[in-house]
């Protein structure tokens, strides 16, 4: 038995590429699409080929590699459909509630709106040594949320509740890195938490290394995250227009 395995990649200015690969079934998914060549690249060095996407929000950075990678390898598109014509390509499509199988492992589709009205999540719980993956897209991001361009800070408030319901140790893959930005702003919320100072100076030289901050975890967002310890969805709102014009 052998465990997936996650890759990660920087791709366009800040958007991370990301595939999910098991050995056992032979299949990859790239999760969202930022950059068809990123990911053409790296599943060649690591000697996969691809089989699925697993879109999480329409936008550009996320759905842009869509139709060219389906054109070169006759993919399967997994995504959301509760607003038609939006996911380019799209051959499959979901909702929260939802679960399919990747070989043996079970993925939970998770409703999370607020940076768009159908944003999903997909978390897969590793059929052999329990961890946990959540590709979270725009939805929650390191010390950060995405931006509410569809969605209501209710909406949102109710996607971090049910990101912090997921076991503590899973991994969250968000898909930009924006978190020096966002660490900016969070202290300024919450001046005196210790275990956020204490992390905005790791991801600081994690950063000067040249190193992803991705992923982060349950455990720690928890900890650190503004938005996922917002005690309302009104202090969610506040909070959330004042980094708007931070
Ligand atoms: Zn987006
Ligand atoms: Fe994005």
């Amino acid at each position: 038995m052998s465990s997936l395995e996650i890759e990660l990649f920087p791709c366009l200015s800040d958007n991370y590429g990301l595939l999910i690969h098991d050995p056992e079934s032979g299949e990859t998914a790239a999760i969202d699409t930022p950059e068809a060549s990123k990911i053409e690249a790296t599943c060649e060095q690591r000697g996969w080929s691809l089989t699925q996407i697993w879109n999480t929000h329409h936008h550009p950075d996320h759905t842009g590699g869509n139709l060219s990678l389906k054109k070169t390898h006759g993919l399967t598109i997994t995504g959301p459909d509760q607003i038609a014509g939006r996911i380019p390509g799209l051959d499959k499509g979901v909702s929260g509630g939802d679960s399919f199988m990747f070989g043996a492992h079970k993925v939970d589709v998770i409703f999370t709106p607020g940076h768009t009205v159908d944003h999903i999540i997909y978390y897969v719980a590793d059929a052999h040594d329990g961890q946990g993956a959540a590709f979270v897209g725009d939805t929650i991001f390191v010390l950060g949320c995405g931006r509410l361009f569809e969605g209501s800070p209710a909406d949102m408030y109710g996607s971090m509740a049910a990101i912090a319901k997921l076991p503590d140790s899973t991994n969250l893959y968000c898909a930009h890195e924006y978190t020096l930005s966002n660490a900016r702003f969070a202290v300024t919320v919450e001046p005196e938490n210790q275990d956020l100072l204490n992390y905005v100076k790791r991801a600081k030289e994690m950063r000067e290394q040249g190193l992803p901050t991705v992923p982060t975890t349950v455990a720690m967002e928890k900890k650190t995250n503004p938005f996922m310890r917002a005690s309302t969805p009104e202090r969610l709102g506040e909070i959330r227009a004042a980094k708007d014009s931070f």
